[in-house]
């Protein structure tokens, strides 16, 4: 595109994408629409992937299966070559002018709700409750780095030099914000980028990819390589050519990816095993609203999820809150191919041995309130449990498992429920429903997670509000959070900075 003069002035406030209403008829025909289109057969298939990475190849490359896509090395080194000479010019455009694009991409992304909507349940078996919600987050990323893209410009000077290729390796969990944040936060800061899609979902990514070339994001400044599990993505992550790595994904990944790259960066967002404390001060039905939503939202696959519920004496000892809570959790819709009415669909892919044992066996102490069924052949597609009895220390108290089961625990006051909330290795999110002030202020105090929820559920972070990110073994070489103010100061090296410890 023409580089042509923005004013930075131009852009509007930064607000809050709204999502779909779900309560008007309009808008229930629409999903109804979307989500029926998805469940084509083929329809999936016949839409486009991102190339092996080589500019070079063949169109007639893209209808090759994807186990025919390995990248050889010198399509690689080509790839990464031409990103980081066109980064070079992409960074020093005014960032009025990235942060104009950004803004393009973002209305692209809104207008193609539907399509992203549909291609989230095809691919990850997302059902609209939860992909809705996720483009709004994914257009809110665009339009908050854009902001701040401006403001690292302004308050910058000399000191700041952004990395020229950033590979961001996003999750299959969230197919579609998580990828757009990462991508848009290194374009916004004057970096190109290699998106590296997880490897159920490289449709999602695409209809990003394109959204952001449609807007006037070069394409040899953003380029998308399809998801290789093998050598060719340790490759990618080892080269030379790569200033920085943005993964969210499990830390055992981001382990690995740290010694592919010693002493290099690499920014991680890792697991998470989190807990929502219910003191019997609380609002229990909005505390049981909460926990249902934030345990199995899309079947509990979120690093966010709530996967131990620590409920406070007489809130553990109530029949009638257990009841209550089985109750809620049993009248979720649970189906594949999602449709409009699915509340939670089927996980994207096979349960680990970890998730299986989760869902089929229990350690000493544990009973089931609620048995999770395996509701078809494929075993993808699974009813939410609930166990109670996880005793301290024991591995579901300790391991996530990222799956519909909620874990449990009876603490006698807060102090112990803190004790328990903390007692992992993990910090991602926490949260409590109290309404007394004291407790609010004792545990704010005491939680030991980089999200703190009170009288909220513990998952959907919202841009710009609530910045994400966790601490202790949820986070890796990350320092600042995303959707957050000081994410964009990540993706380069200041000169005045202290050395890395
Ligand atoms: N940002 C998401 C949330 O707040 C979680 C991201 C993840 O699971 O990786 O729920």
């Amino acid at each position: 595109a023409p580089a042509v003069p923005v004013d930075p002035a131009s852009l509007p406030p930064f607000a809050s994408e709204p999502d779909t209403n779900p309560a008007l008829p309009a808008n229930q025909e629409w999903a109804r629409a979307a989500l029926a289109q998805s469940a084509e057969p083929g329809w999936l298939d016949a839409l486009p992937v991102p190339p092996p990475g080589d500019r070079a190849s063949p169109p007639g490359d893209r209808a090759s299966p994807p186990g025919d896509r390995a990248q050889s090395r010198s399509s690689l080194d080509r790839t990464v070559a031409t990103a980081r000479a066109a980064a070079a010019q992409w960074a020093a455009r005014p960032a009025a002018e990235r942060a104009a694009i950004l803004y393009r991409a973002a209305d692209l992304l809104s207008r193609r709700r539907g399509h992203l909507i549909a291609v989230a349940a095809a691919e990850a078996g997302k059902s609209i409750a939860e992909s809705d919600p996720e483009v709004s987050e994914a257009v809110d990323f665009a339009r908050y780095y854009a902001h701040r893209a401006l403001e690292l410009e302004r308050v910058r000077g000399a000191d700041f030099t952004p990395d020229r290729l950033i590979v961001v390796t996003p999750p299959w969990n969230f197919p579609i914000a998580i990828p757009t944040g990462g991508t848009v936060a290194a374009l916004a800061a004057g970096a190109a980028v290699i998106l590296k899609p997880a490897g159920p979902v490289p449709r999602c990514a695409q209809v990003i990819l394109e959204a952001l070339w449609e807007a006037g994001v070069p394409r040899a400044v953003c380029v998308g390589v399809y998801p290789d599990e093998g050598p060719a993505g340790e490759q990618l992550l080892r080269h030379p050519g790569v200033d920085r790595v943005l993964l969210t994904g499990a830390s055992e990944t981001a382990a690995l990816f740290a010694a592919w790259r010693p002493g290099r960066p690499v920014n991680a967002e890792t697991s998470g095993k989190n807990a929502l404390i219910v003191t019997p001060s609380a609002d229990r039905d909005l505390a049981i609203a909460d926990l249902v939503h934030s345990a199995f939202g899309h079947a509990g696959q979120k690093c966010s999820a709530a996967s131990l519920g620590i409920l406070v004496g007489s809130v553990h000892d109530s029949a009638r809150f257990r009841r209550q809570l089985v109750d809620a959790a049993s009248s979720l819709v649970v189906d594949w191919p999602v449709d409009a009415a699915a509340a939670v669909g089927p996980l994207t892919e096979e349960p680990t041995d970890k998730l299986f044992r989760a869902l089929t066996t229990l350690e000493p102490g544990e009973r089931w309130l609620l048995r999770p069924q395996r509701l078809d052949d494929t075993g993808r597609l699974w009813s939410p449990g609930i166990k109670d009895g996880v005793a301290p220390g024991s591995l579901f108290h300790r391991t996530e498992v990222f799956g519909p089961v909620l874990g449990l625990m009876r603490a006698h006051d807060l102090d112990e429920a803190l004790a328990l909330q903390n007692g992992t290795d993990f910090g991602l999110t926490a949260g409590l429903h109290s309404r007394d002030l004291r407790e609010v202020r004792t545990w704010l105090d005491g939680a030991q997670a980089g999200n703190l929820y009170v009288n909220r559920g513990i998952t959907g972070a919202i841009v710009g509000r609530q910045p994400f990110g966790g601490w202790k073994g949820s986070s890796a070489g990350l320092g600042s959070k995303a959707g957050g103010p000081n994410y964009l100061m990540l993706m380069g090296t200041w000169s005045d900075a202290p050395a890395a410890a």
